[in-house]
């Protein structure tokens, strides 16, 4: 493998926002010079002029349908999306065919990404084959690469199980990742956000309130047993302020927010003509809630931008509105929606969102973060926060097409990545 030179590129402080011009000579993966570097002979050069370095980006929360439903995405596929849209790891959601709710499934998912420039890390069920009822293998799937546990998809109905897992997470270090939903206040089985909009649409709606009753009891849990949970895809405003009030009180709770519930409202569905990528689980809200996320983001309630990531093939989607599964694409459209939608209006600062990105993922999962520092391993990811361009249909990596972001204005692109001592570069 020739060496690698990253020429021009500006490094991006994360604890100031400050920026470096340097050149990065990477040899077999690792960063072997920082500075300015005029002779590299032999090395493969390239020219990220004026474009800004980080950390590698990591998303803590994908949907990489492998193994079982590979019509929709593969580990490969989802890993060349993960690439492009500048992130370099992932963590990926055990509600497979079969469910990542055994050790010898963790070990599958770990050998199929060895190869792949992004790294995957399996996240292992809560609960026995991801039927709700009693707890899984967490010890041995953690001790064959399990970084966290959730029955994502569903919740953790059974608060009973829910405090024994609390407690065995604990003893293993890891946390639980919430998808926070009481099922019996969703007992309509509702297809989008409860409210107004849905009341004039004649659909099925989801209260707020199956997401908020759940944080409540699961912040409740997570006090009263030390264990870490994690709060999924949070969207509404009642929501984040459950998290803030249960953090002022040392909880051990963290959040996640997705763009598509800081970008899109309720309104959408209508708006769209009930397009099928409007519909996410949790749904899309109110103006009131993408505020209070942006106000959650700010103030540090929402440690996390994860997006969700849930193909879905299109004859899947391409049915009735209440027929259609739950979920879009989100990793090759995040930083631009994170861009436009928090860093240009002054919502978050730059570097404050590439810390959500880069940072808080791996500290909830114990994870290291990647440094960028001679003898250090390369895992970087080169972007920008200016370029406006169009998202078009053929910038999709994912073997699914099912995001509503086709045709929007975009700023901001990830340009590549180095992981794994290579360079994969993601053109406009
Ligand atoms: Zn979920």
């Amino acid at each position: 493998m020739p060496d690698l030179l990253l020429s021009g590129g500006l490094l991006l402080d994360l604890d100031t926002g400050d920026t470096t011009r340097a050149d990065l000579l990477i040899r077999d993966g690792v960063i072997a010079q920082i500075g300015e570097i005029s002779d590299a002979e032999g090395a493969e050069v390239v020219d990220i002029s004026g474009k800004l370095i980080s950390p590698g980006w990591m998303d803590m929360h994908v949907h990489f349908r492998e193994p079982g439903q590979e019509h929709k995405e593969t580990i490969e596929t989802g890993a060349r999306a993960a690439a492009w849209g500048g992130f370099t790891a992932v963590a990926c959601m055990p509600n497979t065919t079969p469910p990542i709710a055994t050790r010898d499934v963790v070990e599958f998912v770990l050998a199929r990404q060895q190869s792949l420039p992004v790294a995957v890390y399996p996240i292992g069920t809560v609960s026995k084959g991801r039927e709700g009822n009693e707890m899984a293998e967490m010890g041995d799937m953690a001790e064959g690469g399990a970084v966290a546990f959730s029955d994502d998809g569903s919740p953790v109905q059974h608060g009973g199980l829910m405090r024994r897992a609390l407690e065995y997470a604990r003893t293993l270090g890891a946390p639980i990742l919430g998808h926070e939903e009481d099922l019996t206040l969703n007992a309509d089985h509702g297809h989008m956000n409860e409210g107004a909009v849905a009341t004039r649409l004649g659909l099925p709606g989801i209260p707020g309130l199956a997401e908020e009753a759940m944080i409540a009891r699961d912040a409740l849990l997570a006090e009263f047993t030390g264990g870490h949970v994690h709060v999924c895809h949070i969207s509404t405003a009642r929501a984040v302020d459950i998290v803030r009030r249960a953090k002022a009180r040392g909880v051990p709770i963290t959040a996640e927010a997705c763009p598509h519930h800081w970008t899109l409202t309720d309104e959408a569905v209508a708006e769209s003509g009930y397009d099928t990528h409007t519909k996410m689980h949790p749904p899309l809200r109110t103006a009131e809630d993408v505020q209070a996320i942006k106000d959650g983001l700010a103030d540090g309630t929402i440690d996390v931008i994860a997006t969700d990531h849930a193909p879905h093939a299109p004859f899947e989607k391409e049915v009735e509105y209440i027929e259609a599964p739950f979920g879009i694409l989100g990793l090759e459209t995040c930083w631009p929606l994170t861009v436009r939608e928090l860093i240009e209006p002054g919502v978050i600062s730059l570097h404050e969102a590439v810390r959500k990105l880069a940072v808080a993922p791996r500290e909830i999962l114990g994870l290291a973060v990647p440094r960028i520092a001679e003898g250090e391993t390369a895992e970087l990811t080169v972007f920008d926060a200016e370029t406006r361009w169009t998202f078009e249909d053929r910038h999709i990596q994912s073997k699914s097409r099912n995001t509503p972001f086709v045709g929007s204005e975009m700023v901001g692109k990830a340009w590549g990545i180095v992981n794994r001592g290579r360079w994969v570069p993601a053109e406009a």
